[in-house]
């Protein structure tokens, strides 16, 4: 991915976050018009997207903790932010029983999620206060791969926060 692309990804979800005052995927999600739905029929499916009949559809498992629905939410809304997913989602919805899977795709809908979920100044500041990568992972509610996906796409923009984490991490990779 170039850096072009990168900000690129960035700017996309920061418009969102700004026009809509929130980092709620939930709310954000309302105001695209995309349609939302918990279910709690869902056993292994975390999150589901689905594109058909002009509707798009965020399916996001019910019986998950509030943080786990906000993150799975943030992804799915990640996958309606790409072209080429929405394209995949007409043909086939994309199921969700993992999100760190390690493909280019899973990878596109964890950054954008990562970048609606997670302030970089509040990052900067644990950074600066020398938090464990949990301890930030917890603090802001978050799995550590979403909060690893963060800070290396920061570290890509310039931001050199990723070293001071690394040597604590097998961190995930994009394929
Ligand atoms: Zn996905």
């Amino acid at each position: 991915m170039t850096l072009f692309e990168r900000n690129a990804i960035y700017y996309a979800a920061m418009e969102l976050v700004h026009k809509y005052v929130t980092r709620n995927p939930f709310v954000i999600c309302t105001n695209l018009g995309i349609h939302v739905y918990e279910r709690n029929d869902f056993e292994k499916i975390k999150g589901m997207y689905s594109v058909g009949n002009r509707r798009r559809n965020i399916f996001v498992n019910g019986n998950m903790l509030e943080e786990e629905k906000w993150m799975s939410c943030g992804h799915e809304l990640g996958h309606d932010s790409y072209p080429r997913h929405r394209k995949l989602a007409r043909k086939c919805p994309m199921k969700d029983t993992s999100f760190f899977i390690r493909n280019t795709t899973e990878y596109e809908a964890n950054l954008f999620a990562s970048h609606i979920l997670l302030d970089e100044d509040t990052i900067l500041t644990h950074a600066a206060e020398g938090l464990e990568l949990d301890q930030m992972a917890a603090i802001m509610n978050v799995y550590r791969e979403l909060l690893l996906i963060k800070l290396e796409d920061m570290n890509q923009r310039g931001y050199p926060v990723r070293a001071a984490y690394i040597p604590e991490t097998n961190f995930w990779k994009r394929a």
